[in-house]
């Protein structure tokens, strides 16, 4: 789906329309059926301040996860949740630090966004990872969406690999009390991923990039966006069965 950015106004003057149209839904009737509305969504922008992740020439993978974070809280605020990050900017956290506060505030989910990497630049695929029961059904939702939707999308879709969901106590995995998921949606160990990479939703904090229409991290958020929206829809507080086929490495 092309995914077009919309200012406060454009939403505003939505509204307003919505209001102002006797023959439209009753206000607040679209909301009730948002799948995301009245939820508390904790996100995680993985690594940041001395901590850079996985890192690619001039590509730092702590900037791509915070960029993509600050799109994905924009994004669901405007559909009536409760955003929490873990960070708001270029900064050093312990996981600990992390999953102390999205326990604090009670968060339905936890969405840790990670970007993949390996020394093999020829891999590119998409990676969830869960820890308990309850977050391997979130893990499975978000994946159902994600891979097929960034394969389809790939600098070169026969070699984008499932690598499905894996078990791992990573980072804010290991101690938080919701369900959560680390997601590792391409490798930016790839070049032709690291080239799509390169453009960043904000040209600046709160300023949208012009130059970013349809660009892979506005992939890579919707597919996320899609994927939390098909397990509030589908699968929220549903029991898992067996373990996951995941494999590779998260970074
Ligand atoms: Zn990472």
């Amino acid at each position: 789906m092309k995914l077009r950015w919309l200012p406060p106004l454009a939403l505003l003057s939505f509204a307003v329309a919505a209001l102002l149209n006797p023959g439209g839904s009753a206000p607040g009737a679209a909301a009730d059926h948002d799948p995301v509305y009245g939820r508390h969504i904790c996100i995680d922008p993985g690594h940041g301040g001395s901590e850079a992740g996985a890192v690619n020439g001039e590509l730092y993978e702590k900037d791509i996860n915070l960029d993509e974070s600050l799109y994905l809280r924009h994004q669901w605020e405007g559909r009536g949740a409760t955003v929490t990050m873990t960070r708001v900017s270029d900064q050093t956290k312990s996981s600990r630090e992390r999953y102390e506060l999205c326990n604090s505030i009670g968060a339905d989910i936890l969405v840790s966004v990670h970007t993949n990497s390996v020394s093999n630049s020829t891999s590119d695929g998409a990676l969830s990872i869960y820890f308990s029961n309850g977050d391997k059904v979130l893990a499975r939702a978000v994946h159902q969406k994600m891979y097929p939707a960034l394969k389809a999308s790939a600098p070169a879709p026969d070699a984008f690999i499932d690598f499905g969901l894996k078990k791992d106590p990573l980072g804010v995995l290991l101690k938080r009390t919701m369900p959560s998921v680390t997601t590792e949606p391409v490798f930016m160990s790839h070049p032709g991923e690291a080239a799509l990479l390169f453009t960043p939703i904000y040209a600046e904090a709160g300023t949208p990039n012009p130059d970013c229409v349809d660009c892979r991290r506005l992939q890579i958020t919707q597919a996320i966006i899609d994927g939390v929206d098909n397990y509030f829809l589908n699968f929220a507080g549903e029991e898992p069965d067996g373990p996951g086929p995941g494999r590779g490495q998260g970074k």
